[in-house]
C-alpha cells in the first residue's frame, strides 16, 4: 500500500468506527508492519485479556487485519477516536524490554519504521500470530500393573522400564531401548499405562555427555588471549586478531564454556552456517545442546529456538546475521566470528549491521563482545586503535603449522591463457609433482565475464541492466551455453551475430572460473580438477563431497570463488595461485581494496594448514602497486594500517560517517528530481542546524546505474561527526512525498557504497 493511502487509513471514517467513548479503558499503541514512521492507537474492548508492553495484538487496519507489537499503554497523546484491537495475543509480552530497546535503537539509527523493524526481528511464525506454548509430544507413565503381566515377559519389561524412569517416557525413547510402538499400544490397552502430554525437547540436538569433547590444551598465545578475556567483567568488545588457523574458535570455545558455567547463555554469529556445517558441529560436539538459527530453517523450527532462546533453555547459539536479533533470558556472551564479513550487513529492507548492533547489544547488556578475524574490518581495527576496543593478537598457527609465503608474479608482457600464466603453470607443475594440491583464485563465475564483437568491440549487454552479460559454456548442470546477467536473472541464448554491427564476429574476451578450469585440465590432464564457485556447488552436500574428495589428498587442482575463501582445511594444498588481484583493487568501490586483500589473505590461510609449507602467488600487471606491496611484505596488518591512512586522509569511513539514500524508478527523471528536492531540504535543514561538517553530494548515478529496468541514483552524506549526521537524517521522516513509481531507501553505513 502506498504511504499516502497509509495515512489515510489511520484518518479515515473507517478508523472512526470506535464505539462510544469508555472512560477507564486501556488504549494501546501499536506498531504494525507498515512502511510509515507512525505508530497506531487502538482501544482493547473490555471482553479481551489486558495487554502488555510486547504483547502482539491483532487490529483491523483499513480493510485488512494485521498484527503489530505494542509499544506503548495509555499514551498521553492517544488518538481521539481510536478503533478497537481485535485480539490480544499474548497476555504476557512476547517482546521483552531489551528486545523493545533494541528494535526502538535499530529504528533510530537506520531510520527504519519501527513496525518494520518488528517485522524484521520477529520470526514467520510470530508473525503469523503463533502461540508461544512449546508443542508437545506424547509419552507414557505406569499405572497399576495388570493381572498376570508376568506371564507376558515382553510387556513386563516395557512396564518395568516405564514404571522405573523418573519422568514419563516418549515413544522415541522406547524404541531405542528397543521396545516395539506395537508392544506399546497392545500395554496401553491392556491398562498398564497412561498416555500424557510432555513438551518437545528443545531443538538443537542434545547430545549424550559422555561423547562431548574435551577442550584442547592450549597454546601460550592462547592461553594469554583467554586469560585477557577472563580478566574484566562487564562490557568491553574485544578484536580477536588471530592469523588463519590459530586457534581462534578454540578461544572462543573455552571462554564460551565459562559463560555457560556461570549460568548465562552465548550467542556466536558466522557469516555462513549452510556450508559450512563443520562449525555447527564443533560446537555441539563441544557442549552437546547448541542450536543452529540460519535462513534454511522451518518456520516452526525457528520459532522454537528463539522461544528457547528467550526463556532461557537453550545455552548456545551459533546463527548467522538473523540471530543476532535473536531475544536472550541471560546472555552472557557474543562472538562474532570473522567479523569482517560483509554478510553481517543486510543490504535490503532494514538494513543494519549484525555486528554494529551487537556492540550496542552487548553494551547494554555490560558484557563482553568479542570479535574475531584473521583479517580484521577497517572500522574494527580503528576503533581498537582509538583504544575503544581491547586488542588481542594470535600471531601463530595453532598446530604449530608455518605461515604461507606471498610472491608477486610480474605478468606484464606475458600470455595468460585461460588466465593462468607460464610461470605460474610451472609452479602448480612442482606442485602436483611433489604430490600436493595447488588452488586456483579467481573472484568470477562462468566463462568470459563478456562476449564481444571482434568487428566492432561491443559488448552484448543485458537489456534490463546495460551491463556486460557473462559467458557461460554448457555444464553438467545445463545443455547449452548461454549468457547470463549477473545483476538481475536474466538468461539468455547466444546471439548469431552482433546486435551492433551485425557481423558473427563475437567472443568470450576475459577470464573467469568455468574458463580457468578448462584451462588448466588441458593443461595438466593427469590430475583431477574441482571447480567450487555458485554455478557448481548447489547445496551443503554437493560441497561436502567435493571437500571430502579432495582430502582424500591426491595431487588435485582446485578452481573457484570466494566459497573457496571460507573457513575450510586443505591439508594437502601447497600452492595458491590469485589470478586477478589487480581486478579487485581497481575496483571504484573504495572498500574494494579491503575486501581484495582479505580475499587474498582468507585464500591464502586454506594453504599449508598441517606440516607442509604453503605458498601463494599473486599474478599483477601493477607489481608495484604499493596496496600489493605492502600487502605481500608487512601482511593484512600493514596493509591495513596504510589503508587506513588513506582512508582517514580522504575523509571516508572508518574516519568519518557515512549514509546513502538511493531511489529507483524506471523514469530516470522521477528518481533525480525526488533526490534532488531532498538534497535541498536536507541542505536546509543543515544549515538551520548549523551542521557545517555534513556533506550532502549528488545525486549522482549508482555504481550499477540501471538494474532490471530501473534507473538507479543516490545521495551520498558524509559527517565527521556521527551525532550531526543522525539529526539531520532524522529530517528524512519529512521527506517530500513520494511518487507512486518510485523506491526510495536509506542505507546508514553502507558496505556497497559506490
Ligand atoms: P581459527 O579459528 O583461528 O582459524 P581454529 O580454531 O579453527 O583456528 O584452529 C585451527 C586448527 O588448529 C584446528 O584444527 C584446531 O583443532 C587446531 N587447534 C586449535 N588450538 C589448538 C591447540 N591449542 N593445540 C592443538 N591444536 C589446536
Ligand atoms: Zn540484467
Amino acid at each position: 500500500m502506498p504511504k499516502n493511502d497509509l495515512i489515510s487509513a489511520l484518518t479515515s471514517p473507517l478508523a472512526e468506527e470506535g464505539t462510544a467513548e469508555q472512560p477507564s479503558r486501556t488504549l494501546v499503541r501499536v506498531a504494525l508492519p507498515v512502511p510509515v514512521h507512525t505508530l497506531f492507537d487502538y482501544f482493547v474492548p473490555s471482553d479481551q485479556v489486558q495487554p502488555e508492553l510486547g504483547s502482539r495484538v491483532s487490529v483491523p487496519f483499513g480493510p485488512r487485519k494485521l498484527i503489530g507489537v505494542c509499544v506503548a499503554l495509555n499514551p498521553s497523546d492517544a488518538h481521539q477516536k481510536p478503533r478497537a484491537i481485535h485480539k490480544v495475543l499474548d497476555s504476557s509480552a512476547l517482546v521483552d524490554a531489551n528486545l523493545r530497546g533494541m528494535a526502538q535503537w535499530l529504528s533510530d539509527y537506520y531510520h527504519h519504521p519501527l513496525g518494520e523493524v518488528y517485522a524484521t526481528l520477529l520470526p514467520g511464525a510470530a508473525r503469523k500470530g503463533s502461540p508461544t506454548t512449546a508443542p508437545t509430544q506424547p509419552a507414557w507413565q505406569a499405572d497399576t500393573a495388570p493381572q498376570d503381566l508376568a506371564r507376558a515377559p515382553k510387556q513386563l519389561a516395557l512396564y518395568e522400564f516405564i514404571r522405573q524412569a523418573s519422568a514419563p517416557v516418549t515413544r522415541d525413547t522406547l524404541i531405542a531401548n528397543g521396545f516395539s510402538s506395537a508392544l506399546l499400544n497392545t500395554l496401553t490397552k491392556r491398562g498398564g499405562l497412561t498416555k500424557v502430554e510432555v513438551p518437545k525437547s528443545p531443538p538443537g540436538q542434545p547430545a549424550a555427555p559422555d561423547t562431548l569433547e574435551t577442550p584442547l590444551k592450549l597454546n601460550s598465545e592462547q592461553n594469554a588471549a583467554l586469560t585477557a578475556l577472563r580478566a574484566n567483567t562487564g562490557y568491553r568488545t574485544i578484536l580477536l586478531d588471530g592469523v588463519t588457523g590459530s586457534g581462534k574458535t578454540e578461544v572462543y570455545l573455552q571462554f564460551i564454556a565459562d559463560i555457560i558455567a556461570g549460568g548465562q547463555q552465548a550467542l556466536v554469529l558466522v557469516p555462513e552456517i549452510a556450508l559450512t556445517p563443520q562449525t555447527v558441529g564443533r560446537f555441539q560436539r563441544r557442549f552437546g545442546n547448541a542450536a543452529a538459527l540460519h535462513s534454511q530453517l522451518g518456520d516452526n523450527e525457528r520459532w522454537q529456538i528463539w522461544l528457547g532462546c528467550r526463556d532461557g533453555s537453550i545455552p548456545v547459539v551459533i546463527g548467522t546475521r538473523s540471530a543476532a536479533l535473536t531475544p536472550f533470558a541471560n546472555l552472557g556472551l557474543i562472538v562474532v566470528d570473522e567479523e569482517h564479513d560483509g554478510s553481517f550487513k543486510q543490504t535490503d529492507g532494514l538494513r543494519y549491521s549484525a555486528r554494529d548492533l551487537s556492540v550496542k547489544r552487548a553494551h547494554d547488556l555490560g558484557i563482553p563482545l568479542l570479535l574475531g578475524s584473521a583479517t580484521p574490518a577497517l572500522e574494527s581495527l580503528y576503533n581498537a586503535k582509538q583504544g575503544r576496543y581491547q586488542h588481542l593478537h594470535l600471531t601463530e598457527r595453532a598446530g604449530g603449522a608455518a605461515l604461507p609465503t606471498y610472491r608477486v608474479l610480474d605478468i606484464r608482457g606475458q600470455q595468460a591463457k585461460d588466465g593462468i600464466s607460464e610461470p605460474l603453470k610451472r609452479v602448480i607443475r612442482q606442485h602436483l609433482d611433489a604430490g600436493n594440491q595447488a588452488l586456483l583464485f579467481i573472484n568470477r563465475r562462468g566463462y568470459s565475464p563478456s562476449l564481444l564483437c571482434n568487428s566492432c568491440g561491443v559488448a552484448c549487454t543485458c537489456a534490463d541492466c546495460d551491463l556486460p552479460m557473462t559467458y557461460h559454456r554448457k555444464t553438467a548442470h545445463r545443455n547449452a551455453e548461454h549468457l547470463a546477467c549477473h545483476h538481475c536473472s536474466r538468461q539468455q541464448g547466444i546471439p548469431e551475430q552482433c546486435t551492433s554491427c551485425g557481423l558473427a564476429a563475437l567472443q568470450p574476451v576475459g577470464v573467469g572460473t568455468q574458463r580457468t578450469e578448462q584451462g588448466v585440465a588441458e593443461a595438466f590432464p593427469d590430475v583431477p580438477i574441482y571447480r567450487i564457485d555458485r554455478d557448481t556447488v548447489r547445496s551443503a552436500r554437493a560441497l561436502e563431497a567435493q571437500f571430502a574428495a579432495i582430502r582424500g589428498g591426491q595431487p588435485a587442482l582446485l578452481v573457484g570463488t570466494q566459497m573457496l575463501a571460507k573457513g575450510h582445511h586443505f591439508p594437502d594444498v601447497t600452492l595458491v595461485g590469485v589470478l586477478n588481484a589487480d581486478a579487485g583493487f581497481a575496483s571504484a568501490d573504495f572498500r574494494a581494496p579491503e575486501r581484495t586483500a582479505a580475499l587474498i589473505v582468507q585464500v591464502a590461510g586454506r594453504a599449508g594448514r598441517e606440516e607442509k609449507k604453503g605458498e601463494v602467488w599473486i599474478q599483477t600487471m601493477q607489481p608495484e602497486s604499493p596496496m600489493l606491496q605492502a600487502l605481500v611484505t608487512e601482511g593484512y596488518s600493514g596493509f591495513a594500517a596504510r589503508e587506513l591512512a588513506q582512508r582517514s586522509a580522504a575523509g571516508l569511513p572508518p574516519a568519518a560517517y557515512m549514509t546513502l539514500v538511493r531511489a529507483e524508478s524506471e523514469d530516470a527523471n522521477i528518481a533525480g528530481q525526488f533526490l534532488t528536492q531532498l538534497a535541498a531540504q536536507l541542505t536546509q535543514q543543515a544549515a538551520q542546524a548549523e551542521l557545517t561538517q555534513v556533506q550532502i553530494m549528488g545525486p549522482v548515478p549508482a555504481p550499477i546505474p540501471r538494474v532490471s529496468g530501473r534507473i538507479r541514483l543516490q545521495l551520498l552524506i558524509l559527517s565527521d561527526e556521527r551525532r550531526s549526521l543522525h539529526r539531520l537524517l532524522t529530517g528524512l521522516r519529512d521527506a517530500p512525498k513520494t511518487p507512486s513509481n518510485l523506491r526510495w531507501s536509506v542505507d546508514v553505513d553502507p558496505y556497497d557504497a559506490f
